[in-house]
């Protein structure tokens, strides 16, 4: 640590690394702050289930992580291997896929900020990886939009009912938040978009939502749950309860009693693990196989190790961890920061404690469910304050615009139904 600047690399430019990264730079305005991420922007999944049916453009669901704050210096690059004993990362930069060199970094350090986020969890169900699209990067989203368009186009051209049956069902796994919003977004998208087709009957169009728990949304209110469930089942989704797959196929799912449903399309939103990355970095795990931290968010026995967001495991006071979601890996990214400024002063870290403020999620067309610290809304009240919290979250000014633009031109122009230009994976 010359001249007592700490050299701080941040792992992952996603919800925790760059709230760490912002916070870093304000609290240890002397200090030397590497972010370090795969693509030169994050992704702000709350809006991926709009950009997955197209009504925003998939572009402006990212924001640039180089124009972050000038204090911190961003490196793009694939996070390799991490060696806490050598207190040093290897990270390769550049890209033979693209046509450019590639090369290996060395970025010592002695503070080093783990936040390598989630990958979605197959839950070791056949095949399921293979032939179900994630919603957890742009270009799951892409990819998803993409084909619900290109299975319209094929079903408008074949004359075989059978076969418009099949390729105009849509199947998600998971009846959890980005279950419900997926399920709910696609719905919405499908039954207008079927009305575009001569050919295509709109009873042709089956949505349906498979979950295993006995009711949808556990992680808020009973009542808030029976809404969204009423709600989906209005809007003409097949809500399963308390039901599992076995299979994912080409062409078909398989529940778990032999029942098959014929589809195309079967988006997974039932889970996520921790980024497989920290399975690489010789440091305790805990259950769901998350660096452990301690209350501080420093990995125990690793001094100047610490970990945040949905790669770690952050006990809760009364037991537990807490929950893989933003609003949780945001504020693990602020308190890490402040952690790290007091313990190169020489001072005590202070333990995370943080209640979520509540939960919002998009249940239909314009209408969606809100929790805020015990008030409850639902319906067109509920969607109008779902837009203006995120709109208010996206953490730059130009990006809140782009989007804000989209929303008012779907209103003004319609839903622009192009095929979405391919764009460089961002799943670890
Ligand atoms: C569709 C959807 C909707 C959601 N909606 C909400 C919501 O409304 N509210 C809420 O609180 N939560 C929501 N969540 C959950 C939330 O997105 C996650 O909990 C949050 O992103 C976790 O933040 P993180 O920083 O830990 O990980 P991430 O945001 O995933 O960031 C990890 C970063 O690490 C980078 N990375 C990974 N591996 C490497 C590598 N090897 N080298 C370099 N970089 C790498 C990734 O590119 C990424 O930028 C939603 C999730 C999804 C999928």
């Amino acid at each position: 640590m010359p001249n007592g600047e700490p050299q701080v690399v941040v792992l992952g430019g996603g919800f925790a690394g760059m709230s760490a990264a912002h916070e870093l730079a304000r609290q240890l305005p002397r200090a030397r702050i590497t972010l370090v991420n795969r693509t030169n922007f994050a992704v702000f999944t709350p809006l991926l289930t709009e950009v997955a049916v197209g009504e925003i453009d998939l572009r402006h669901a990212a924001v640039n992580l180089r124009s972050l704050s000038r204090r911190v210096s961003f490196q793009q690059g694939e996070v390799e291997d991490v060696s806490p004993s050598d207190r040093v990362v290897r990270v390769r930069v550049g890209s033979s896929d693209a046509g450019l060199p590639e090369k290996q970094l060395e970025l010592p350090y002695d503070h080093l900020v783990v936040a390598l986020g989630s990958v979605t969890n197959f839950h070791h169900v056949a095949s399921a990886e293979q032939h179900s699209f994630g919603m957890k990067t742009l270009e799951d989203a892409a990819n998803l939009y993409n084909h619900i368009l290109g299975a319209f186009e094929l079903a408008n051209a074949l004359s075989d009912d059978g076969e418009h049956q099949r390729l105009l069902t849509f199947v998600t796994v998971g009846g959890g938040l980005s279950g419900v919003e997926t399920t709910a977004a696609v719905n919405a998208f499908v039954r207008r978009l079927v009305l575009r087709y001569p050919n295509l009957h709109p009873a042709d169009v089956r949505v349906v939502l498979v979950h295993h728990g006995s009711r949808l949304l556990e992680e808020l209110g009973e009542r808030l749950a029976a809404y969204t469930h009423q709600e989906l089942e209005r809007s003409g989704v097949e809500v399963l309860l308390r039901t599992e797959l076995s299979e994912v196929a080409g062409d078909h799912v398989t529940l778990k009693g032999g029942r098959q449903i014929r589809t195309k399309t079967v988006v997974w939103t039932a889970g996520v693990a921790p980024n497989p990355i920290v399975d690489r970095i010789e440091a305790p795990k805990g259950a769901h196989g998350g660096l452990k931290v301690d209350p501080y968010l420093s990995v125990p026995g690793h001094p100047g190790l610490w970990a945040v967001g949905d790669c770690a495991e952050v006990p809760r006071v009364g037991g537990g961890s807490y929950a893989p979601t933003a609003q949780n890996a945001t504020r693990e990214g602020r308190t890490v920061a402040a952690n790290i400024a007091l313990v190169s002063q020489g001072r005590a870290p202070r333990p995370f404690r943080y209640s979520p403020i509540g939960e919002l999620a998009l249940v239909g067309r314009r209408s969606a469910i809100a929790d805020l610290k015990g008030i409850k809304l639902s319906g067109l009240p509920a969607w109008l304050l779902w837009r203006g919290v995120y709109l208010a979250k996206i953490p730059s000014g130009s990006q809140r615009l782009r989007v804000a633009a989209d929303w008012l031109l779907e209103v003004l122009a319609g839903r622009d139904i192009n095929e979405a230009p391919s764009i460089r994976s961002t799943s670890p």
